[in-house]
C-alpha cells in the first residue's frame, strides 16, 4: 500500500506528485498542499493558485507583496 508522505496514512487511492525532481506520495490534496504549496511571505497563507514571485519570495496577492515593500508587481495586474 502506498503511504502518504505528509501524514503516513496507507491509502489505496494515493497519488504521486513529482516536484523538483522528487516523487511524493499523498493520500489527499490537503496533504499535498501542506507539503508542497509555497507560503505567502506576508500573510502565511498557502498559495494554491499562481501567486506572485519576486526575487524567489512568494506572495498570494498584490496586497501582500505591497505590504512587504514590493511595488514592481503592481503594474501587471
Ligand atoms: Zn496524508
Ligand atoms: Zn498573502
Amino acid at each position: 500500500m502506498p503511504k502518504c508522505d505528509a501524514c503516513g496514512n496507507d491509502y489505496d487511492k494515493a497519488f504521486q506528485v513529482i516536484a523538483g525532481g522528487k516523487t511524493y506520495t499523498f493520500d489527499s490534496f490537503e496533504c499535498a498542499i501542506s507539503t508542497l504549496a509555497p507560503t505567502c511571505a506576508h500573510c502565511k497563507v498557502r498559495i494554491v493558485g499562481h501567486g506572485l514571485e519576486k526575487s524567489g519570495t512568494m506572495y498570494c496577492c498584490n496586497h501582500c507583496a505591497e505590504q512587504e515593500g514590493v511595488t514592481e508587481l503592481r503594474d501587471r495586474s
